[in-house]
């Protein structure tokens, strides 16, 4: 891994860790869209039962929450870690420990929430965290706007790519996430995560090792475009794709008073993206209960 870190810090140093491309020197700590600097800022470390099963397994999934975000959902349930930024500024010598205090807990995986805007930080951390003995599966559990080129210095080293595809059309992307150009950006970064990882693969125990998991959760009046979100799974990456389709949508954050977000999602609504899913033959997978 040390010998890509020069790589990985010229991407913060003038910052393209993600499709914003702030270019802002980071190693200094100017802040752009996502308001984070150089050092990690974590929100809590803790053994987590409430994944997917094959990613909490029996003993819990090792979450490390990162603070802030590189979207800005109008929805977002985490608001207060993602968008108002509650956390601690630590060292990534701590984010190492807490990485191996998880392991030593029994977790299955060290589960990264919202990497994508610290992954300089977290790559620095798994430097130091390895060579004092990490060796459980690294989860990159993100909002799937990617850079395709920090993912591509990734590869070899995540083992299980957790991304979620939000929106199947970029009007919706820009008016609720706050962001350009979604669909474009995610689509590459599936691509790349499918080349890296494949398909999941479930061990004996029911615990996962490697490979591809897509989250998508269905917005009220489908403004996540959902069916097209499966329409491309289906066509350009895999029918044999994990997918986890949500239905725990509700307002929170800036949603409750909008106009289109102040509801839940209805069980017809529900209905035909679960329809849309299996339409597709996407049939790896969990569909939340409404
Ligand atoms: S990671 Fe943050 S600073 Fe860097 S490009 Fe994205 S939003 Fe901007």
């Amino acid at each position: 891994m040390e010998e890509k870190l020069p790589k990985v810090l010229d991407l913060v140093r003038s910052c393209t860790l993600c499709p914003r491309e702030c270019e802002v020197n980071r190693i200094e700590n100017e802040l752009g869209v996502c308001q984070i600097g150089f050092n990690p800022v974590y929100s809590s470390a803790n053994l987590h039962l409430g994944e997917e099963p094959p990613i909490s397994g029996y003993q819990g999934s090792g979450t490390i929450f990162l603070t802030g975000c590189n979207l800005n959902c109008m929805f977002c349930q985490n608001y207060p870690i993602s968008q108002l930024r509650n956390g601690n500024i630590i060292t990534v010598k701590i984010l190492a420990t807490l990485m191996l205090d998880l392991q030593d807990r029994g977790a299955h995986n060290i589960n990264f929430v919202t990497p994508t805007h610290q992954n300089a930080a977290i790559y620095q951390a798994l430097i130091i965290a390895y060579k004092k003995g990490l060796e459980i599966p690294l989860v990159y559990n993100s909002g799937g706007y990617e850079s395709l080129k920090m993912l591509k210095l990734w590869d070899g080293i995540i083992d299980i790519y957790m991304p979620d595809s939000k929106y199947g059309n970029d009007e919706s992307a820009l008016k609720i996430s706050n962001i350009k150009e979604y669909t474009k950006h995610n689509r590459l970064a599936l691509k790349e995560m499918q080349r890296q990882v494949g398909v999941l693969d479930i061990d004996d125990r029911g615990v996962a090792r490697r490979g591809l998991l897509i989250r998508h959760l269905v917005l009220p009046g489908d403004l996540a475009g959902s069916r097209e979100v499966f329409r491309f799974i289906a066509e350009e990456i895999s029918k044999e794709t994990y997918i986890s389709l949500m239905s725990q949508y509700f307002p929170a954050y800036k949603a409750t008073g909008h106009k289109l977000l102040h509801r839940r999602v209805k069980r017809l609504e529900y209905d035909e993206a679960v329809e849309a899913l299996e339409g597709y033959g996407l049939g790896n997978g969990w569909i939340q209960p409404i």
